[in-house]
Formats: structure tokens, C-alpha cells, sequence
């Protein structure tokens, strides 16, 4: 009934996540609230740590790419269930190596790492830098050979791959930010170069087509496309590249209308793929890397508001505000994404009418949910954005000066705080009015 397998309605007739009714959760924490069910991202996890184990031998690392949602914590559980994780930024890297994560199960992206972030990674002897460009390339063999060390790496290339999906995030494609081209030969350069560095080993090669991909095609042709590229590598350089990183991207179900495949689905498929052009092209079987992030945290997370005015311009749309909004979840402002919501105190009441949920900040397309359909509200009923555990606490601001919400972990009917509230302290933290003003 829920688009979410982490949700139920309880002998209360409340909404219930992780054991924990709603309603309790509001009562305790407060509104705006972060929700997230502990037992589906462990479940999430485990979905693909043991389909790369049944598919593929376990010759290969499943990392959760943190920023879906980085919090000391997430770190811990993808740490335990064994996973390794993507970071691409110094501040995600940070948040792991404060949270204990073992250094040799991460990967660094970005398409401009500063010499700091760079520099950071080659402290701490991270398993992977995946190169985005040559001026990064250079930036690292001149790190590490004033260090003495020789820095692993993998490169991000563009297998040229339309992943159907959103423009905002499609990136498999040569008009793209991210790491360099295969078509216009800039990717064999890059290679060609790397080889020749005495403070690099050349480890492997990444793409990423995008995200909230439906399909298993554009996996299928990506691995392809790239093991052929590792096949040119070996026949041009006589290097033989030993692991392939596919990244992530694969879909969840946000409305009832989205249909995503089991994430086990994609690792059998692609093996498949996988072995067949190997022994085609006469290439080693790669050690697989997969770096899936939406997929872990996204439907295991909710957000409680509740609401407050509510505004039916007869004729034209009824608005329903809540108590948080694109501060606490932009990606109705950045790109449409569409949510499905529930009624938390009465989550099985009729369907009648349609409203447009908005927040409560000074921007007129700060939605949550355009034009769908809820039972009637009122004021002070609490609102379940669902499947909201994925870029929402992540792409999190203070716009307006409204302090974040906390992230709660629920359990067997337990609740415990990962992320505190901010509170107005919080937001006044780093200002200074200047002696001389
Ligand atoms: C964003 C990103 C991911 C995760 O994408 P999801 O859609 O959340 O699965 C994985 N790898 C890279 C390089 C990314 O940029």
C-alpha cells in the first residue's frame, strides 16, 4: 500500500517505521523530522553485498555513495554490513575518518578535487582516487611524490551512454562535467600518461550514467563499452586494467507509478555481460565495483512536518504549507522530483482531493508534492513525505535562516538521534560582527 516497504500502519491506526508509531516520533522530536529505518538499509545493503557474492564470486566491493545521505552513523552500518564507501568531497571524507571507516575501502570522486581534499586522501591512504581530469592527475603524482608514495587510481570516463533519464543527472554523456570522453580519444590519453608517472598505479576505470535509472540496458552497455576500452588499454599499452567500476544510479520507487527492478537483478545481469565480453576479448575478469546510493537510504527514510495554513484558492489549487520545505528538501526547487505523502495520524483515510504541499520559505516554487492527491487535512495533522532518505538531509540548508532538522534512526521500536536539530544558536554559529562596525 506504501511506496515504502519500511512503512505500516499500526493497531493505532497510525503510521509506523522501524517499530515506531509517528505520532510518538513527533510528540518526542518535534516537526520537521528526519526518520530513517535502520533494518531496510542494513537490508538495502545486504540486498547487494550478497547478489555480488552469488553473481559474481564476491570479486568485487559494493560502496555506498555517501552523499545520499553522510552522517557519521550511515557510515558506521554500510562499515558493519561490509560495504565500502564513495565520497567526493573532503568533508565526506572526514565525516568517514571520524566515524572509523577503514581507509582502504574508500573512493574519492569529484570532478575538481582541491589539492587539500588530495592531499587529505593521500594522508590517510585511501584504497582509491578515481581521476577526473589530467590537471588532477598531475596535482596527484606531484602529492605523492613529494610524500614517497605511490597513490592508486581509477579514472571516470565517459562511455557515451543515454541513460534516459532526468537531464540534470544524466552524465554517462561526452557534454558532461565529469571525467573525460572516450569517443574524442581523451580517455586513452589520459591512460597513456598515467602509465608513464612514476608515483601512480594505474588501478582501474570508473562511469557513472546517472541516476534513478530504471532500465538494466544502459548497465549492460556501459560495462560493455568499458571492458572493450579495458581490452584496447591492454592491446595499445599491454596494461592489463583490473578492476571496473560501474557506479550507481539504479531506481527507487518514489509514486506508485515508479517500477524499479530488484537491485540483485542488475549485479546477475550484468555479470552475465560481464564474463561474455571477457571471453570474447580475451581480458581477465575485473575485480566489479558498484556504488549505489539512492537505493541504500531513499525509501528507508520519511519526513514528518506538520501542517499548517492551508489556502484553497477556489477554481485554481489548494495549498497545503508545512513547518519545513526546500530548506529541508530541495529537489522539488532543483528538479521536479515527484513524492508520495501520507496522513500520519490516519494514513489509511481516503484519497479525495488533490493539493499542492508547500513549505514554509520565501520562494514561490518551494514544493514538496505538486497537484496530488491526499485525504482532506487540517491543521496540526502530521505529514510523511515518503522516501525521502536520500538527498534531503544531504542538500539540507539554512535558506531563510531555518534550522535543520534531526535525523532519528528507528529500530525495533526504538529511536535514537543521529543528527541533532539545529537550533537558533546553531544559525548565528559562524556570523561576527567585526570590532570596527
Ligand atoms: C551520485 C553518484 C553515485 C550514486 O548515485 P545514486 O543515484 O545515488 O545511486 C555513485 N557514483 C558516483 C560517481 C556518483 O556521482
Amino acid at each position: 500500500m506504501f511506496v515504502s516497504k519500511a512503512l505500516k500502519i499500526n493497531s493505532k491506526n497510525h503510521l509506523e517505521i522501524g517499530g515506531c508509531d509517528c505520532v510518538d516520533l513527533v510528540n518526542e522530536f518535534g516537526t520537521p523530522l528526519y526518520v530513517m529505518d535502520e533494518g531496510l538499509i542494513r537490508e538495502n545493503c545486504q540486498l547487494y553485498k550478497n547478489a555480488m557474492d552469488k553473481y559474481y564470486n564476491g570479486n568485487g566491493l559494493v560502496l555506498y555513495a555517501s552523499k545520499a545521505l553522510c552522517t557519521m552513523a550511515i557510515c558506521r552500518i554500510a562499515q558493519q554490513e561490509g560495504l565500502g564507501l564513495d565520497v567526493v568531497s573532503g568533508g565526506e571524507l572526514y565525516t568517514a575518518i571520524k566515524a572509523g571507516f577503514p581507509m582502504d575501502r574508500i573512493y574519492f570522486h569529484g570532478n575538481n578535487k582541491t589539492k587539500e581534499e588530495l592531499e587529505l586522501a593521500i594522508d590517510n591512504n585511501i584504497r582509491r582516487i578515481v581521476v577526473d581530469n589530467r590537471q588532477e592527475l598531475n596535482h596527484i603524482n606531484e602529492i605523492a611524490s613529494r610524500k614517497g608514495k605511490t597513490v592508486n587510481v581509477s579514472f571516470r570516463i565517459k562511455p557515451g551512454i543515454d541513460a534516459h533519464t532526468h537531464d540534470f543527472i544524466q552524465t554517462g554523456q561526452i557534454d558532461s562535467k565529469f571525467g573525460v570522453a572516450l569517443e574524442n580519444g581523451e580517455a586513452l590519453e589520459i591512460v597513456t600518461e598515467a602509465v608513464k608517472l612514476s608515483n601512480i598505479n594505474v588501478a582501474g576505470l570508473h562511469c557513472h550514467i546517472g541516476s534513478q535509472i530504471f532500465d538494466i540496458k544502459p548497465f549492460e552497455e556501459a560495462a560493455r563499452v568499458m571492458l572493450e576500452f579495458i581490452a584496447q588499454i591492454k592491446e595499445k599499452l599491454g596494461v592489463e586494467i583490473e578492476e571496473l567500476n560501474l557506479g550507481g544510479g539504479y531506481g527507487i520507487k518514489y509514486t506508485p507509478e515508479d517500477d524499479p527492478i530488484e537491485y540483485d537483478k542488475y549485479i546477475e545481469s550484468v555479470s552475465k555481460v560481464i564474463r561474455n565480453v571477457c571471453e570474447n576479448k580475451g581480458i581477465k575478469l575485473p575485480f566489479i565495483v558498484m556504488e549505489p546510493g539512492r537505493s541504500i537510504v531513499a525509501s528507508a527514510g520519511i519526513t514528518l512536518y506538520k501542517i499548517g495554513t492551508i489556502k484553497d484558492i477556489k477554481g485554481v489549487r489548494k495549498y497545503v504549507a508545512v513547518d519545513g520545505g526546500m530548506g529541508d528538501n530541495p529537489r522539488y526547487a532543483l528538479y521536479q522530483s515527484k513524492y508520495d505523502a501520507v496522513i500520519a495520524n490516519r494514513p489509511d483515510a481516503p484519497k479525495t482531493e488533490k493539493i499542492t504541499i508547500a513549505g514554509k520559505c520565501c520562494e514561490s516554487g518551494d514544493l514538496l508534492a505538486k497537484d496530488i492527491m491526499m485525504p482532506e487535512v487540517k491543521e496540526g495533522d502530521i505529514l510523511a513525505v515518503l522516501a525521502t532518505g536520500a538527498y534531503n538531509y544531504s542538500m539540507s540548508s539554512n535558506y531563510n535562516r531555518i534550522p535543520r532538522p534531526p535525523v532519528v534512526l528507528v529500530k525495533d521500536g526504538k529511536a535514537r538521534v543521529i543528527v541533532k536539530r539545529e537550533d537558533y544558536n546553531d544559525i548565528i554559529r559562524n556570523d561576527i560582527i567585526p570590532e570596527d562596525l
